[in-house]
């Protein structure tokens, strides 16, 4: 089990979603299923899909592994569940066309073209490249409720979703630059 890239927050979520939700259900609806109410969009029910059996192919590194292959900052993002400064990222004002990866393992994520200007500082994107690519579970650290967006692949941090997006979704990933890799597109 990689508990390296876990135990520094102290919370012990399991990707057992249903377990989670069942154990709030009726008393607390939780972010994830307002989220699911407002984009009907089914990645939202990965996380009981994957909990069952594993992801296949999930990549699992220890945390020397991790802190040689990246910065002192996409490890923080990724790996100790961090948030860069607003306006400071390489992609929150990126235009560039193109698929964005998982810096930690390079699964695609998010397309250039579900990229909008969110006005947070941050790159946010509408949807993910697919259902799969991202997973989610509830975070209530700072004292707030919200919902985390991890990569599917390595369980990398990414950022948080919220239900306050554009159309057609309504919804807004707003992601860490630190934790995504741009690939461009080929004009
Ligand atoms: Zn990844």
């Amino acid at each position: 089990m990689p508990e390296g890239s876990r135990n520094r927050g102290g919370q012990a979520f399991t990707y057992d979603g249903r377990s989670e939700r069942d154990g709030r259900a009726g008393s607390h609806p939780g972010t994830a299923g307002r989220i699911a109410a407002v984009g009907g969009a089914s990645y939202i029910f990965a996380m009981s899909d994957t909990s069952d059996t594993g992801k296949p192919g999930k990549v699992v590194k220890d945390d020397g592994d991790w802190r040689s292959q990246l910065s002192d900052l996409q490890y923080h993002v990724t790996r100790e569940h961090g948030t860069e400064r607003a306006f400071t990222g390489e992609y929150w004002d990126s235009k560039t066309p193109g698929t964005y990866h998982c810096v930690c393992c390079g699964q695609a994520l998010f397309e250039s073209d579900t990229k909008y200007d969110s006005g947070t500082g941050w790159p946010s994107f509408w949807q993910p490249v697919e259902d799969g690519a991202v997973e989610v579970r509830e975070d209530r650290s700072l004292g707030m409720a919200r919902t985390e967006v991890l990569c599917s692949k390595c369980d990398a941090h990414l950022g948080h979703v919220f239900p306050d997006g554009p159309a057609p979704t309504g919804q807004r990933f707003c992601m860490n630059s630190a934790a995504l890799k741009l690939d461009p597109k080929d004009e």
